[in-house]
């Protein structure tokens, strides 16, 4: 039979997303959604864009929502640009600043899955920087490799990490900024409204810095499918360019409305948030309490490993009792559960039924 796909198809490894609910009654801390619903101005704002315009195309642009954003975050317009989730955004950041021939793009070995998907669907090389056995970033070893004469496509970092929680403060991102000038730092910060301090306030002084965020988590709109980047405005031009090049309306018109009113309940994202860290605290406490190993998270979940169970059969008994957590068989971190905080609820089944399958 003679193959009908493209020759590329053949070496792609896409991405495996955390499974869905079965059925009612789960209780799902498998992918890191929040455990509220969005604020009820968002389900406002898109009741209303839905009474009007769906017959036209959506503002390709999407101004009033980077309009926003910028706002929120104190920068100009220009240097805001927003697209169908993060991920998407992320994917077009590879596209527009990571494709340099055989240079590689430098990420630890221990980090968000889709950026080496993303290496393959672009034909870029990347070398992965061995985390430590804390499961810690090794700066020295991104600076190492970035100072090589061969040269390096660029850098791009999840802060906080996933799968692990951990928050590199932004004088250690200014470092990685700094190895080398010339090429894109990209720092994912899908978690960062949990506790860390966003790279956005460097984007002034750091020409070579992109910040990826996104609605998904912290503002409850996994749904929606939508995220952002903020960088220079070259950078963002550069973006602009891959887009349209590819998708000239990425964000529906109910996507930019709601998101935009997301970021305008300011009361709601606070109360929502610090309820997520509240949680965090005392399920990490918990879990400590029962032998867990339990790395210091600024994100929404806990990375965990138990010296006395094996995390694959956990998660297999987690499962039986209608509760999801995310394994990944992958080197260095195949004893580890990745567990979503979920409301405090959630938190309390989990610990209860995480008690009963090791006292048995
Ligand atoms: C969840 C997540 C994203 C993707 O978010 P979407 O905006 O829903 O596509 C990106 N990066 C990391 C590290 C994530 O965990």
């Amino acid at each position: 039979m003679v193959s009908l796909h493209s020759p590329r198809v053949e070496t792609l490894s896409p991405y495996v997303p955390g499974e869905q609910a079965p059925g009612d009654g789960w209780i799902k801390l498998n992918t890191n959604e929040n455990p509220y619903p969005p604020s009820p101005a968002v389900i406002k704002a898109i009741a209303a864009a839905a009474a009007e315009g769906l017959e036209r195309y959506p503002d390709p642009q999407a101004r009033h929502l980077r309009a926003a954003i910028a706002q929120y975050h104190g920068v100009p317009v220009e240097q805001v640009f927003a697209g169908n989730g993060s991920d998407e955004v992320l994917a077009l950041a590879f596209c527009a600043f990571f494709q340099h021939g055989v240079q590689p793009l430098l990420m630890a070995d221990v980090t968000y899955g889709f950026y080496e998907v993303y290496c393959r669907l672009f034909g870029i090389r990347c070398a992965q920087i061995a985390v430590d056995d804390g499961l810690r970033l090794d700066l020295d070893g991104f600076a190492a490799l970035g100072a090589a004469d061969a040269g390096i496509a660029g850098m791009v970092i999840a802060n906080p990490n996933a799968p692990t929680g951990e928050f590199l403060p932004l004088e250690r991102v200014q470092r990685l900024l700094e190895i080398q000038p010339r090429r894109l730092v990209l720092v994912d910060e899908a978690y960062i409204d949990f506790g860390g301090q966003s790279a956005i306030a460097l984007v002034e002084r750091y020409p070579n810095l992109l910040v990826v965020q996104t609605l998904s988590k912290s503002r409850a709109l996994a749904g929606l499918r939508v995220g952002f980047a903020i960088g220079q405005a070259p950078l963002i031009d550069a973006l602009e360019r891959v887009k349209n090049s590819f998708n000239s309306y990425p964000l529906g018109h109910l996507a930019q409305a709601g998101a935009a009113a997301a970021f305008l309940d300011r009361a709601y994202f606070e109360e929502t948030r610090q309820a997520v860290i509240g949680t965090r605290t005392l399920l990490c406490a918990h879990l400590r309490l029962m032998g867990f190993d339990v790395l210091p998270s600024q994100a929404n979940f806990l990375f965990v490993r138990h010296p006395r169970f094996d995390a694959r059969e956990l998660a297999a008994g987690l499962k039986h009792a209608k509760i999801l957590v995310r394994h990944f068989p992958r080197p260095r971190v195949e004893q580890f559960l990745r567990i979503s905080v979920g409301s405090e609820d959630q938190a309390a089944s989990l610990v209860r039924t995480l008690r009963a399958i090791l006292q048995p």
